[in-house]
C-alpha cells in the first residue's frame, strides 16, 4: 500500500540551527497520528515542508506517493492543511474564501460541497459573514473548512485546539474523529499528551528537530507511566 506520508532523512537548517534533523517517518492511509513536541521542536516546519511552503535542506517527503518538491501539484491536491492562523483578507466572507480556495485547486462549481462543509461545521448561517467578524471558535472551524474544499485524503492540523475552551475543544475533537472514521488519514500536532491520547493511535515525539519516540499511543503512555513510577520509587 502507498503510504499516506513517507518522509526519508528529511532535514531543514536555518544557519546553524537544525529545525529538522534526519527525520524518517511513514504514516499509513487511515491512521490517526500525532506529532507531539514542545515549542520549537520542528512540528510546524515539518507541516510547512509537506505543504510545499518550505524547501527542505536534504531528504525527501511524499504525500500519497507524490514528491512534495518534484510533484508539488499532485502532492498538494492530496493534502488538506489546517494552519494555526487564517491568512485570508478579513473582508472576504466565509463562502468567498472557500470559493477562492477551491479555485486555487482548479475546482469550479464547488457550491454543493461547500454548502455541505459549512453545514457539517455548523457554519451555514455564517456563509455571508466577513471573516473579520467571526469569533475565535468560528475562525477555527473556518480553518478546517478551507482545508476540506478539495476533498483531500490526508489532513494535517497544526495545533487545532491551542487556546480554545473546553466545549470547543470537545466539538473539534469530535469533528476530527469523524473525518478519520470517514477514511481520511489525520495527522495533528499538539503540545498536549492528553489530546494525542484521546484521539490518536500512533505518535511521534519530536524534540529539537529529532524524533525521540515513535510508538503506539498505548505503549507510549505505558512507558511514561513506568518512567514516572521509577522516578517516584528511586
Ligand atoms: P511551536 O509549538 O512553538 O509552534 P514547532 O514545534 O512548530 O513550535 P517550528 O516552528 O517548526 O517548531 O520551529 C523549529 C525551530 O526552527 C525553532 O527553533 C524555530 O525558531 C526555528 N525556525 C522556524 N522557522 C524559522 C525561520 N524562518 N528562520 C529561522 N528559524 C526558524
Amino acid at each position: 500500500m502507498t503510504p499516506a506520508i513517507d518522509i526519508q532523512q528529511l532535514g531543514k537548517r536555518y544557519g546553524a540551527l537544525a529545525a529538522l534533523d534526519h527525520i524518517d517517518l511513514v504514516i499509513q492511509p487511515g491512521e490517526f497520528f500525532a506529532l507531539l513536541g514542545p515549542n520549537g521542536a520542528g512540528k510546524t516546519t515539518l507541516i510547512s515542508i509537506l505543504a510545499g511552503l518550505t524547501r527542505p535542506t536534504h531528504g525527501s517527503a511524499k504525500v500519497m506517493g507524490y514528491d512534495v518538491l518534484s510533484e508539488y501539484r499532485a502532492a498538494r491536491k492530496r493534502l488538506g492543511v489546517v494552519p494555526q492562523e487564517l491568512v485570508y483578507d478579513p473582508f472576504f466572507t466565509v463562502r468567498e474564501m472557500l470559493v477562492i480556495q477551491s479555485g486555487y485547486f482548479g475546482i469550479q462549481g464547488n457550491d454543493a460541497w461547500i454548502d455541505e462543509i459549512l453545514y457539517r461545521l455548523d457554519l451555514a448561517d455564517k456563509a455571508h459573514t466577513n471573516l473579520r467578524a467571526l469569533s475565535g471558535g468560528m475562525k477555527r472551524r473556518v480553518l478546517i473548512a478551507q482545508a476540506l474544499v478539495h476533498k483531500p485524503p490526508v489532513i494535517i492540523l497544526d495545533e487545532p485546539t491551542a487556546g480554545v475552551d473546553v466545549d470547543l475543544r470537545q466539538s473539534l475533537w469530535q469533528f476530527i474523529q469523524h473525518l478519520n472514521q470517514e477514511g481520511h488519514t489525520v495527522v495533528l500536532t499538539t503540545h498536549y499528551l492528553e489530546e494525542a491520547e484521546a484521539l490518536c493511535n500512533r505518535v511521534a515525539m519530536l524534540k529539537q528537530g529529532r524524533i525521540v519516540a515513535l510508538d503506539s499511543m498505548r505503549n507510549l503512555v505505558r512507558s511514561i507511566q513506568d518512567y514516572t513510577l521509577e522516578l517516584r520509587l528511586s
